[in-house]
């Protein structure tokens, strides 16, 4: 049997949930999907060949947040190619 409390907490994540859903789905629902397809039609490192675990965006998402989501903006990489176009990227 659930407390009070509980029944609370479950009926505030449902409301949250359906929200987002209406808003079309907010990035922690979107991205995942979103990676998963992107690595299955690129599935290796476009830098190194190895299996591609990661996906970069060649616009970061800090600067285009509309390009999130842009096929062309994207590329899989291993985690290991990943942190090193982190690392040459000039900060902004
Ligand atoms: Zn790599
Ligand atoms: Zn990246």
């Amino acid at each position: 049997m659930p407390t009070r409390f509980e029944h609370r907490l479950r009926t505030k994540s449902t409301l949250d949930y359906s929200k987002a859903v209406r808003l079309g789905g907010i990035n922690r629902y979107k991205w995942p999907k979103f990676r998963r397809l992107q690595l299955m039609q690129h599935p290796t490192c476009l830098d190194c060949g190895a299996v591609a675990e990661e996906v970069h965006h060649l616009i970061e998402r800090a600067a285009r947040p509309d390009l999130m989501y842009d096929w062309d903006n994207v590329v899989s990489l291993c985690r290991k190619c990943h942190q090193n176009r982190h690392l040459q990227k000039p900060r902004f």
